[in-house]
């Protein structure tokens, strides 16, 4: 069998990566693995625990409770397994976006969480979406794709998005996505870079069916689509 094709995306919050990889990978019929997901799920089974993100004395002691598994249902969407319960619906929370920030952070928690991701890759062909992926989950992708816009229109993105279903504060929204994106790129291990022989791609000013074909120029510069 030929090697798995990997699609690495990259880049901070809200720069429209799991919007656009979710609707890539169906076009094109690879599995989309949202690593945020996962630690969004990390970040809720300490939340449950009542173990602060910064604690890592509690988060060494219980993190060996914690099962994670992904699973995929008919329509090809990721759901998040906790320890046999299905929390894909309890993950995508302000308060679980900061804590996710935070608990990723540690060496232990991702190393955790490496070899899962990669066998993801080993045995499908996947667009994975993260901040380390191609710098450190899947050095060798296929293609690399560094996802950008700047803070102002990831946050306007956001807030429409979250208005659609519940009162949205742009202003606290901008102020979490500059946080995220401090503690993203600036922790020791595995922070949020472009590697290096990643295209980058600045979304500020396109839309999403702009931001699809762009992504499917770069990609079939390496792969016949
Ligand atoms: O992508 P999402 O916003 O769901 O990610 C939540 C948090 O998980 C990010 O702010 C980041 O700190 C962390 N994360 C990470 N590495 C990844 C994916 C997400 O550290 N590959």
């Amino acid at each position: 069998m030929a090697k798995p094709i990997s699609i690495a995306i990259d880049g901070p919050a809200g720069a429209g990566k799991s919007t656009i990889a979710r609707r890539l990978a169906k076009e094109l019929g690879f599995y989309y693995v949202d690593t945020g997901a996962i630690y969004r799920t990390v970040a809720y089974f300490f939340d449950l625990w009542g173990v602060s993100p910064k604690d890592i004395d509690g988060i060494t002691r219980y993190i060996d409770e914690l099962t994670i598994g992904i699973e995929y249902d008919d329509e090809g969407v990721q759901h998040m397994i906790m320890n046999g319960m299905d929390v894909t619906g309890d993950i995508r929370t302000p308060d679980l976006s900061q804590k996710a920030s935070l608990v990723s952070a540690h060496a232990i928690v991702r190393d955790l969480l490496l070899d899962m991701q990669r066998e993801m890759a080993e045995k499908h062909n996947v667009i994975m979406d993260g901040r380390d992926i191609g710098t450190v989950v899947l050095p060798k992708a296929t293609v690399k794709i560094f996802l950008t816009a700047t803070p102002e229109v990831r946050a306007k993105r956001r807030t429409e998005l979250i208005a659609k279903g519940q009162k949205a504060d742009y202003n606290k929204i901008l102020k979490d996505i500059q946080q995220r994106d401090y503690q993203d790129t600036h922790r020791e291990i595995a922070p949020l870079k472009m590697a290096r022989d990643s295209v980058k791609l600045d979304t500020s000013e396109l839309d999403i069916d702009g931001v699809i074909a762009a992504m499917k120029e770069i990609i079939a510069r390496k792969v016949t689509l």
